[in-house]
């Protein structure tokens, strides 16, 4: 019985080059960051969208699909970081009363969980035999979303990473102290980016783990966008296209020159 070769890419916090930033960049963002899609598939579409290269190669649907969980969680911190400016706080939801509210931590600074050494390859002793996975990847999460099955998710992540040719009847053959030991392996050999923050909500006072989520606040908005390009054409009579293909610094600039203007005006 041979293994199947592997998918998930070695790298476990990979360098990155991101796309010139310009309007058609944010409102190519706006539209995936706020659509109904489950989020492994936006946060695919949405690395390959801001980043050139990842890892030196290319970016490909395929290459982010392939990168581990952590790496796309971190890259995506990086994108974020690129529109929403680091001020030490984050806006985080209560699970308990679903207030928002603001809180206190460094994006720029979320902790980090470096690979074990065979990362992404992780061999368990199992009651089935020695079985060995892979480091789940954006590919699993987004099949896991997209698939309803009736296994339930833990064991339908394992027939996904399993490498065995028997991988889909071993996901259902596992013992209940199989699947706790295989996930406490993935749990010592994966790398990891903290995106999880104990934490009080100050409105019901529960004790709550807020997932730090930089697709629900960090990202564009593309009625913001709008406005300038709006505020921009009405006083320069530019298309729209030649506004969306300014870079994003120098459209802001027109934007906040052509309201400073307005403002002295006395406005409309
Ligand atoms: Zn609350």
């Amino acid at each position: 019985m041979t293994d199947r070769a592997l998918q998930t890419l070695a790298v476990a916090f990979p360098s990155y080059l991101p796309r010139a930033l310009t309007g058609d960049l944010e409102l190519s963002l706006a539209e995936i960051a706020w659509t109904r899609a489950p989020r492994p598939a936006r946060v695919s579409h949405l690395l390959n969208t801001v980043f050139d290269r990842i890892s030196g190669q290319p970016v490909s649907l395929d290459r982010v699909r392939r990168l581990t969980s952590s790496a796309r969680e971190w890259l995506l911190q990086r994108a974020a970081l690129l529109f929403w400016t680091d001020k030490g706080w984050f806006q985080a939801q209560c699970r308990v009363c679903e207030q928002y509210f603001d809180l206190p931590l460094t994006l720029a600074a979320a902790p980090r969980k470096p690979a074990g050494e065979t990362f992404p390859l992780v061999s368990v002793k199992t009651s089935l035999g020695l079985r060995r996975f892979e480091a789940p990847n954006g590919g699993h999460e987004e099949d896991l979303a997209f698939e309803q099955g009736d296994l339930p998710p833990e064991r339908r992540l394992l027939a996904l990473c399993g490498l065995a040719e028997s991988a889909a009847a071993d996901a259902r053959a596992f013992s209940k102290a199989d699947v706790t030991r295989i996930e406490a392996a993935f749990e010592a050999h994966c790398p990891d980016v903290a995106d999880v923050v104990a934490t009080r909500c100050p409105a019901c006072q529960a004790d709550i783990e807020a997932r730090i989520d930089p697709l629900q606040f960090a990202f564009p908005r593309s009625q913001q966008l709008l406005r300038d390009v709006h505020m921009i054409a009405s006083a320069y009579h530019w298309g729209e296209a030649d506004i969306l293909a300014l870079p994003v610094a120098r459209r802001r600039g027109y934007a906040s020159l052509i309201r400073a203007e307005k403002g002295r005006g006395g406005g409309r």
